[in-house]
């Protein structure tokens, strides 16, 4: 049996990660975490998590860039804001969430085959393209992309009777002006870079 090392030397922390997540935050608060736990025990997903929000804190503070973009918990947060309204030292926790997701994109580091990252992607990559999601696209490349086509078959009623009552169209959609949206997502990148 391999024994696994679950501690980490100091050498082996990133020391730039805490910089990285403040600057793509926004959040100059994060190394005033007094790690008080205020932020899981009002965290309604935090029973589903893998590390608790003051744990994925922790990480971000102390360099543990592995363990915090490879987390679960950040594809699981739902973006309600409670942790961040209820932080003592005033910790914007729900954007570190977000900066940590887009990182783990941008790093290619996400859990491949849990739908939520993928579905983020896909989504960004369809509206950056065309401006606007089709949902029969989108659902199409979510399970295929994450390598999960039984559940396509599964959902495949579903789907019919969506386009058959017409909730649901086999068209892509697309705005006029694509080039346009285009400039303006790429200001936005060169913004948060
Ligand atoms: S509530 Fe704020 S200070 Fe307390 S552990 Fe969470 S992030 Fe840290
Ligand atoms: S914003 Fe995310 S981490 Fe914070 S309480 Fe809500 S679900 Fe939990």
């Amino acid at each position: 049996m391999e024994i696994q090392r679950k501690i980490k030397f100091e050498e082996e922390l990133s020391r730039d990660f805490l910089d990285e997540i403040k600057e793509m935050s926004h959040c100059d608060e994060i190394d005033r975490c007094i790690q008080c736990g205020t932020c899981s025990s009002s965290c309604p997903m935090a029973i589903y998590m893998d590390y608790p929000p003051r744990k994925i804190i922790a990480f971000v503070k102390n360099g543990f860039r592995e363990e915090a973009l490879k987390s679960f918990t950040i594809w699981l947060c739902s973006s309600c804001y409670t942790c961040q309204v209820r932080c003592p030292a005033k910790i914007k926790i729900t954007d570190v969430m977000y900066a940590l997701k887009r990182k783990a994109i941008q790093e290619k580091v996400y859990p491949g085959q849990f739908a939520i990252p993928v579905l983020a992607r896909e989504m960004y990559r369809m509206i950056a393209k065309n401006g606007r999601s089709s949902e029969l696209w989108l659902i199409l490349n979510l399970y295929l992309k994450s390598w999960n086509p039984f559940g396509l078959l599964k959902m495949a009623p579903t789907g019919i009777r969506l386009l058959k009552t017409g909730r649901m169209s086999l068209k892509r959609e697309r705005i006029k002006n694509t080039k346009q949206l285009q400039k303006i997502l790429k200001a936005v990148k060169e913004d948060g870079q």
